[in-house]
């Protein structure tokens, strides 16, 4: 029961401390590749990660990926890579399942399980991924409306598990010339009179394009978003899978800089 004014936390244990997602909490910043490639690039990115101060490392062993011949994710392989990355590091750990046959593998690692766009309404996905008791970070679907995103969300809250964090990536609009989706912030303010779940802003995706990202991620904070999902690589020039939307370590180390005098206001 949604009163106005009252929002839910999500409060994830990781191996350096709880971190909460929620409006009355400090904003929460995941960072990471979109696919583990290899130790160590995974592991010399979370040091990165954890060295600017984020709470998250988040990077794909399922990859969602267009095209049936693109790279698809190192799978189960790439689980105990992101493992050992936390383990070296103690950020928490988020990954996308995209199978039921997975799901076990995948919450034993993670500790926020992520849906991605493409299975937002994958039903079955979703009632089981709930039903592993994990937080699962729910990602808008490419075309989902508001509404749908929200029953979607219903279906793991319905499963018993109220620790749902919704993420916007962006939406198809009729330009995408120039961006790889249209970024729509105005979900902050229509999620806080709809919802009570925290919210999540992935300029990243939205944007698809890197020299983005920094505007995007200052409107979001500006807009109230409850945390960020900012993908980076060592080397975006050479990634397996969204390269040209991923910071380097110098722009996501200097952007955060940049940020962390703003968070006083917001
Ligand atoms: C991702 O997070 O790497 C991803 C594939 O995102 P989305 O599901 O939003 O496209
Ligand atoms: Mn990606």
């Amino acid at each position: 029961e949604f009163r106005h004014g009252e929002y839910s936390e999500v409060a994830v244990p990781t191996p350096n401390g709880v971190v909460t997602f929620g409006q009355n909490h400090p904003l929460v910043i995941v960072a990471g590749p979109c696919s583990v490639e290899n130790e160590d690039m995974i592991v010399e990115i979370a040091q990165v990660v954890k060295a600017t101060g984020a709470q998250f490392l988040r990077g794909g062993a399922y990859k969602p990926r267009t095209s049936p011949y693109a790279f698809q994710g190192h799978g189960e392989s790439a689980l105990s890579l992101l493992a050992k990355a936390r383990e070296v590091t103690g950020l928490g750990i988020i990954t996308e399942v995209m199978d039921t046959a997975d799901l076990e593998k995948v919450a034993e690692v993670a500790d926020v399980v992520q849906i991605g766009a493409r299975n937002m309404q994958n039903f079955s996905l979703l009632k089981k991924a709930g039903a592993t008791g994990k937080p699962i970070l729910l990602k808008r679907g490419l075309s989902a409306t508001i509404e749908e995103w929200l029953m979607a969300a219903e279906y793991i809250l319905a499963s018993g598990n109220p620790n749902v964090i919704l993420c916007e990536r962006g939406i198809r609009s009729f330009d995408q010339k120039y961006t790889r989706n249209t970024l729509d912030l105005s979900v902050i303010p229509v999620l806080r009179k709809l919802t009570h779940l925290p919210i999540m802003i992935d300029p990243s995706h939205a944007t698809g394009y890197s020299e983005y990202v920094p505007t995007m991620v200052k409107a979001a904070i500006a807009a109230g978003t409850d945390s960020l999902m900012i993908e980076t690589h060592p080397n975006p020039k050479k990634a397996l899978s969204d390269g040209p939307q991923s910071l380097t370590p110098a722009e996501f180390a200097e952007l955060i800089a940049e940020i962390t005098p703003l968070l006083q206001f917001f």
